[in-house]
């Protein structure tokens, strides 16, 4: 018998977070869909002689969706299970003055295109292993709304590089049905996406969706290999890494039953601090706690 996944097509963008866009599917807990998804300049860097004059910024940072998730409401969370991102064979990258980690330098504006090919991504004489990512991918928030470029307690543009296959990445919920939407797919980032972006590439991505009832983490949290994530944001990365870092020991706290002191030394001890991007409206950095030391139920707070 034919095994059909649902897929939610590439035309099928937005380019915020709102609960007012209407859905394109509704899944059910434990369904897989595919996610076709175009790259974070909307396609419009078709080769290396793309001036960044000719580009609509308005249309940049696409996400495909929201995917409406039935039983979803507020206090949830939905975990998102990434099974599988296809990148293309291309893959395009930029630099502009007034943008990424070195914003005051003088330089052209310039665009490449770079191959991809045998699992390597090929810069000039330059070759680098492919670890496919997805930039941006978050839930609506309870109101208002965030436009796709940016990130915060509802996911977002969080370029986290351990946002890959394999991963599973837990939001809060805060409207009904979640309304997921994800895009802005990266053949390889590092960490810091230091020129503000990455290799930028259209691609699909199969995720399975899972919801966990009546209690939700404080920030987004990426699980993958032996590690917790906690993703936390600021307007700059000292605000961000003091968020990442509160919420770090408050976790342990629960996990391991310790007073604040203690949580606090230990935290010294065994939980990284890692940047995510410095380049985007709200910069990111992460606590990465081993599972060795808590579970994901000491990251997730009951639903009042
Ligand atoms: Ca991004």
């Amino acid at each position: 018998m034919l095994n059909l996944v649902v897929r939610l097509p590439r035309d099928y963008i937005i380019y915020s977070f709102s609960k007012r866009y209407v859905p394109k599917y509704r899944a059910t807990p434990g369904e897989v869909v595919i996610f076709e998804t175009i790259d974070a300049f909307g396609g419009q860097i078709v080769d290396e002689s793309v001036t960044l004059e000719s580009i609509d910024w308005s249309k940049v940072n696409p996400a495909t969706g929201p995917l409406y998730v039935e039983g979803a409401s507020p206090g949830d969370t939905l975990l998102v299970e990434i099974e599988e991102i296809k990148v293309s064979d291309k893959a395009v990258i930029m630099v502009a003055p007034g943008f990424g980690a070195l914003p005051d330098k003088e330089f052209r504006p310039t665009v490449k295109v770079l191959e991809v090919a045998g699992g390597k991504v090929r810069f000039g004489k330059v070759e680098i292993e492919v670890r496919p990512m997805i930039g941006v991918i978050g839930v609506a928030p309870s109101d208002g709304e965030f436009p796709t470029g940016t990130s915060g307690y509802h996911g977002g543009n969080m370029d986290v590089a351990l946002v890959t296959t394999g991963s599973r990445v837990y939001l809060p919920v805060f409207v009904e049905g979640a309304l997921l939407a994800l895009g802005d797919l990266h053949v390889v980032q590092a960490d810091g996406e230091l020129c503000v972006a990455a290799a930028e590439t259209p691609g699909e991505v199969r995720v399975r969706v899972e919801l966990i009832k009546g209690k939700r983490p404080k920030y987004p949290i990426v699980e993958f290999g032996d590690r917790f994530s906690i993703i936390a944001f600021g307007e700059d990365l000292d605000t961000a890494a003091y968020r990442a870092s509160e919420e770090a020991v408050s976790v342990l706290m629960r996990a391991l039953s310790l007073g604040f002191e203690e949580a606090y030394m230990l935290a010294s001890l065994v939980v990284d601090l890692r940047i995510n991007q410095v380049v985007d409206p709200m910069k990111g950095v992460r606590a990465e706690i081993p599972k060795k030391y808590v579970r994901l139920e000491h990251l997730l707070y009951p639903s009042i």
